[in-house]
């Protein structure tokens, strides 16, 4: 099948030569055109025991991919000498991730070194380079990076993959509005950590009218040393993708602020679930100090605080905010009435 419109497929890290190679096959025994193979050959991971990506040899492994299959080739770089190792390896895609991103000087000295390489390698076959969303929820950062990049004179994309498994639809939002002319990609991988919520994201690069997808697929999820949990194989998304062919891509202001609303409703929840533990550890505490459940002063503290606030403004009426919180009591004394 061919793919509309760009796809960046590929494992996480580069494990060896056999698995780039045997998970690329199995892509383009899968796609027919229009994708882009990926590898992280350095990863950031949080934790130095982990594994971190085979390095500088897996360049070449990638190359190979290149020359044998005939499509383009993409992985993350943090350091201007992964710029200039990956660029002289004949890379056509650099993305740049979510923990550079984060650092301005960081994302800076990799602009400043493409820009440099740019007209000192004789073979740059560098096409695009991509941002991904920095860590912290941060449109400003976001947009910032994608201007530094735009100072390297190759064209720039932008890769929105949430923070901390959050989709963090708003910050994506602001930055399409402020960049509508910057494409931009779903990562459902990292948004997610989960192989199981990837086909369910995958719907909104329809909904939102988003450009395309870097998704991490492996040749054996199972056996993955790399984000594990996210890895999914190239034949589901390619019967996830053919499933949805058929549907018309929308960019409509109406679904970005859905989205917006259903994962504010999510958070909601969290909060609240959140708060019901600790109601049920303050009841635990209560019982145990023989301690009444209702106690009115404490009650009476927390109304008159919501009555005084200052920080809602105009945003949530005062009188809402205490039949809201009404209920959330009533339901946190119930809990603890049953202790
Ligand atoms: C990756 O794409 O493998 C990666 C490390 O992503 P992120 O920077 O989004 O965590
Ligand atoms: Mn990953």
């Amino acid at each position: 099948m061919a793919l509309q419109p760009f796809y960046i497929l590929g494992p996480c890290a580069a494990e060896s030569r056999e698995q780039v190679l045997k998970t690329a096959k199995q892509i383009i025994d899968c796609f027919a055109d229009r994708f882009v193979f990926r590898a992280g050959v350095w990863k950031p991971r949080t934790r130095p025991d982990t594994f971190q990506g085979a390095g500088e040899e897996a360049l070449g492994w990638l190359a190979e991919v290149k020359a044998t299959y005939g499509i383009p080739v993409a992985t993350e770089v943090a350091t201007p000498e992964h710029v200039q190792a990956a660029l002289e390896a004949g890379i056509d895609y650099l993305w740049i991730g979510a923990r550079s991103s984060a650092n301005p000087l960081a994302v800076q000295a990799l602009a400043d070194s493409i820009l440099d390489l740019r007209f000192k390698i004789s073979n740059f076959t560098l096409k695009a380079v991509l941002i991904k969303n920095p860590v912290n929820a941060d449109a400003s950062l976001w947009l910032g990076n994608i201007e530094r990049l735009e100072q390297t004179g190759v064209p720039v994309m932008a890769i929105h993959r949430g923070c901390n498994h959050q989709p963090c639809w708003s910050m994506a939002h602001q930055v399409r509005v402020a960049r509508p002319d910057i494409p931009m990609l779903l990562d459902p991988s990292h948004m997610s950590g989960d192989a199981k919520r990837v086909p369910e994201l995958m719907g909104k690069i329809e909904e939102l009218g988003l450009d395309g997808a870097m998704i991490e697929v492996h040749c054996n999820p199972a056996a993955a040393l790399s984000d594990k949990a996210q890895q999914v194989t190239p034949l589901a998304v390619s019967r996830w993708l053919l499933a949805k062919s058929q549907e018309p891509r929308v960019n409509s202001e109406l679904n970005w602020l859905r989205a917006e609303i259903d994962e504010l409703d999510e958070r909601l929840w969290d909060t609240i679930a959140a708060r019901m533990d600790v109601s049920q550890r303050i009841g635990e505490w209560k019982k145990a100090h023989g301690v009444a459940p209702l106690q009115p002063e404490r009650y009476q503290q927390i109304v008159e605080r919501i009555q005084s606030t200052d920080r809602f403004a105009d945003r949530i009426q005062t009188d809402f905010a205490l039949r809201l919180y009404d209920l959330i009591h009533e339901e946190s004394l119930r809990r603890q009435m049953n202790e």
